[in-house]
């Protein structure tokens, strides 16, 4: 267990910095549950609380809907899409 530890701290980011409504626009606070290949991340890996894991993925789904946020990505294009990740 000790050595895939990548997310020390279970806090919920989201209630930290006290968002109340999460935007499918804003790709900014949609990162923090997305991993590198645009998959959404579990409760238990990043901390969230149940209410914003659910308004978060309601994001995530309404932001791939309109191709903010891609359903697939493919081994080629991850290392494109982490440059474009960084904002
Ligand atoms: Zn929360």
């Amino acid at each position: 267990m000790a050595e895939k530890r990548k997310y020390t701290k279970k806090t919920c980011k989201y209630c930290e910095m006290k968002v109340g409504f999460i935007d499918y626009k804003d790709i900014r606070l949609i990162r923090h549950s997305l991993s590198e290949r645009y998959k959404i991340m579990p409760r238990r890996l990043t901390g969230n609380c149940k209410k914003h894991q659910e308004l978060v993925e309601r994001a995530i789904k309404r932001a791939r809907h309109i191709a903010l946020v891609p359903y697939i990505v493919n081994t080629k294009k991850v290392m494109e899409f982490s440059t474009f990740a960084r904002y």
